[in-house]
């Protein structure tokens, strides 16, 4: 028995012991699950499984480099290499290049990123002369994809008429022409988007039984991490792959389910017992990962849901401090907490940067994180966003490379035939994307024959046409003479691209051409590491198909101290020392597209389980109770994920909070401290969002909360906020004891009293959150 089992716990041993067979282990959240996976295949290793003949399924490329590392530190490099690791995308992107002559598409096909998939949308709407109000790209694009991930090729989409009838009442019946559209013109360009890559690989597996049965002979032992947020599409290939050998091991936790919204299914979890016989089922219970606090205010919260199945977690680990609540006025005082926070904490304890996270709902909520981390010269990093692939000048670098491997590409076409400046107008494009649409050929190919087709293009077009085909073919001949770096920088400078940018010499321009430059220094990197790498393909196709499928905590090397940034959905799977998680209020976290009904309610409640459970040591909960929205400052009100925490597991910074009492009561209570009130009351939030509805029952997100005894909580003191109070009640107040309500202003959640209490005087409580009880 190696030492890493023995360092798994008994309830962690039993599955990596199984060796055949399905499996599935369901735990919450820090209670080993990953490890368990990773342990599991170097024991299968020392079995004398084929490394060769195991595939496993993380979360992101980083997870499976580090599982193979650890693997390696195990069973040995040469062995662990051969491993099939990855995220569903990546692997299958590699399958699919090796199969690709079988559905049609060449085997160099570009990947498209959703940047791309969204312009070629906007084209085509344009195009077909729709409104792009009503048919918005984005959200054109978002319904396509959840018809992929469906499997709901254009072909079924067409014969199913509730679909179409749906679009229609949604205002936008000619969707499925969209939509056939953008798939022609991807198959015409050689390109996949993300997407395709699973619908592309069910199609490979249903249409050609010999491939099926080629892969499932070479993954015999298959493990999926997250498995609670595989959508339909991955469920599919899953579920094929594993039928022959039926050696199958899935690990997840339901509470951790997250990605509903992009069409994950909490079912395949749910269901995964019914899909193959004699499953094993294991659970682990015990946390490593945080204090006793942590876990328990987040099994406080998650019990909050209806939804779930029954699993217990607890840890052995210390009680550790109390989850800390922190109110500011404003985002910007909110900002400067955290910053300050983390200040004092990296002096009191010496800590370094990267024992921080910082978690938010939205992406739009980092500016004012990062603004306060410059102020205290606190190094950072925000994780999402516009990746740095995704940045003007280094994708158009990329678009002339991917025009080098797939001159078909339309999107990168398009993108740099007249960039840097080459006198290839709109109208010239518009006539070539015509032509090849007509002829159903790429753009590049119409150039090619620019002279045998009459587009009415004057000579001196044509002959640029012409130039730029020679010089993507001259790539091309250097690409097959020499290395992808030499190629890179031999583009930046023939294309004049670099020179664009040094003749701009602002210092965004000058901050341009670094990025450039950390570009070829990141190709010069790719090489080398691929040296190593047996049998590896051509650098610079797969450098592109690495890009393309980054995710951006792949790029993290880990090796500069920095604060982590990131919305709550990048940080599955992670952990840090301390977390903050700001913005917790009331339609932003839970947000205001959630309060639909309670499954989406329900979603969030998970999201904020994931946010809690990455903390090991401690976590803050932050909220202003004013915030610029849209532009506009709007008031905000605490989250009610705060209250559904356990009290004990609390503690509040500021004493006014939440009939604030845990220390330091003397001080003014007054939940609007001394600053004018009127200056926070500009706007309502979000005024104007659509009817909610709570299961079946419409209802508004103020009375949600009234109905919150629904979901199996004691009744809380939430739900006097509205009710027969009156002046002259004598109350009985948890922690300032008896008094009088001499007043009460304010309406619903806003409704405040004023209470003489006997011991303390005179203090003004919000409603929704005083625990009062009236005697
Ligand atoms: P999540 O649900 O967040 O993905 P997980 O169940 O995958 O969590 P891991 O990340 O595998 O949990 O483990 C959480 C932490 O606990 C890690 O730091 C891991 O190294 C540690 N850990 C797991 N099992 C043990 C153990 N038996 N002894 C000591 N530490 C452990
Ligand atoms: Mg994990």
């Amino acid at each position: 028995m190696n030492k890493y089992i023995s360092q798994l716990n008994e309830a962690q041993q039993a599955p990596v012991f199984q060796k055949d067979g399905p499996m599935i282990i369901i735990a919450g959240a820090g209670s080993g699950k990953t490890r368990v996976l990773t342990v599991r295949i170097s024991y299968l290793m020392s079995l004398g499984v084929d490394a060769f003949n195991i595939l496993a399924l993380t979360f992101t490329n980083k997870a499976a480099r580090e599982m193979k590392k650890r693997i390696a530190d195990i069973v040995g490099n040469n062995e662990a290499k051969n491993l099939w690791m990855g995220t569903f995308h990546s692997v299958f992107a590699r399958i699919l290049r090796n199969e690709a002559d079988k559905l049609g598409y060449p085997s160099n096909f570009t990947i498209y990123d959703s940047q791309d998939s969204v312009r070629l949308i906007s084209a085509i709407i344009k195009e077909m002369q729709l409104d792009k109000d009503v048919y918005k790209p984005k959200q054109v694009f978002g319904r396509i994809s959840s018809y992929k991930n469906s499997l709901i090729t254009v072909k079924a989409y067409f014969n199913n008429p509730e679909l179409m009838e749906q679009d229609a009442m949604s205002k936008k019946p000619r969707l499925g022409e969209i939509y056939q559209q953008y798939v022609e013109r991807c198959f015409k360009s050689g390109a996949m988007d993300f997407d395709d890559l699973l619908l592309k690989t069910n199609e490979l597996l249903n249409r050609f039984p010999d491939v099926l049965a080629k892969y499932q002979d070479r993954f015999r032992y298959i493990l999926v991490d997250e498995y609670q947020d595989t959508n339909h599409s991955q469920y599919l290939i899953v579920r094929a792959l594993s039928d022959r050998f039926q050696n199958i091991c899935v690990v997840g936790d339901d509470a951790q389910s997250i990605y509903a919204f992009r069409g994950a299914n909490i079912n395949n979890i749910l269901n995964f017992q019914k899909d193959y016989e004699n499953v094993k089922t294991y659970r682990l219970e015990q946390n490593y990962r945080s204090t006793k606090n942590i876990v328990e205010a987040a099994n406080s919260v998650i019990d909050n849901n209806k939804t779930k199945l029954d699993k217990v977690v607890w840890t052995a680990n210390d009680f550790g401090p109390k989850v800390k609540v922190h109110r500011s006025i404003t985002d910007g005082e909110e900002g400067r907490f955290v910053a300050s926070e983390i200040f004092d904490l990296k002096m009191r304890h010496q800590l370094h940067n990267g024992q921080f996270a910082i978690l938010y709902r939205t992406n739009a909520q980092s500016r004012a994180m990062e603004d306060a981390l410059r102020k205290r010269d606190i190094p950072y990093r925000i994780y999402g966003g516009l990746s740095f692939y995704q940045r003007k000048e280094i994708k158009d670098v990329l678009c002339y490379l991917r025009l080098v491997i797939n001159p078909k590409d339309e999107e990168a076409l398009v993108r740099v035939i007249n960039y840097p400046a080459r006198g290839i107008g709109d109208t010239t494009v518009e006539k070539l994307t015509i032509a090849a649409n007509h002829y159903k050929r790429s753009i590049f190919e119409v150039m090619e024959h620019i002279d045998k087709i009459d587009l009415k293009l004057n000579s001196g077009t044509k002959a640029k046409l012409q130039d730029f085909v020679t010089m993507i073919k001259s790539f091309q001949v250097i690409n097959e003479n020499q290395d992808a770096f030499y190629l890179a920088e031999h583009v930046t400078k023939k294309t004049g691209l670099v020179q664009e940018l040094k003749k701009d010499g602002t210092p965004e321009g000058i901050a341009r051409l670094e990025n450039i430059e950390e570009l070829l220094n990141g190709i010069k990197d790719f090489i080398e590491g691929q040296k190593e790498v047996d049998g590896a393909r051509g650098a610079l196709s797969e450098f592109l198909e690495d890009v393309a499928l980054a995710t951006d905590l792949d790029k993290d090397t880990g090796d500069d101290d920095r604060v982590a940034l990131m919305t709550i959905h990048l940080a599955k799977g992670l952990e840090f020392p301390y977390v903050f998680i700001v913005g917790m209020e009331e339609d932003l976290f839970p947000s205001a597209m959630s309060l639909n009904t309670r499954s989406e309610l329900e979603e969030e409640r998970r999201l904020f389980y994931v946010a809690l459970t990455r903390a090991e040591h401690q976590a803050y909960l932050t909220y202003a109770q004013s915030r610029y929205r849209w532009g506009k400052l709007t008031d905000a009100e605490p989250s009610r994920f705060i209250e559904e925490i356990k009290d004990e597991y609390l503690e509040y910074i500021n004493p006014s909070d939440a009939g604030g009492y845990r220390y330091k009561p003397s001080i003014d209570l007054d939940i609007f401290g001394d600053i004018d009130k009127s200056k926070l009351r500009l706007s309502k939030p979000l005024a104007g969002t659509p009817p909610k509805s709570y299961g079946d029952e419409p209802v508004s997100s103020a009375n949600i909360r009234k109905l919150k005894p629904v979901s199996g909580s004691a009744p809380s003191s939430a739900n006097l906020f509205d009710s027969k109070l009156t002046v002259g009640n004598i109350v009985m107040h948890e922690r300032f004891g008896k008094g009088q309500i001499v007043n009460l202003e304010g309406i619903g959640a806003d409704r405040k009293a004023e209470i003489k209490f006997e011991v303390g005087g005179i203090k003004k409580l919000l409603l929704r959150f005083a625990k009062l009880d009236v005697i």
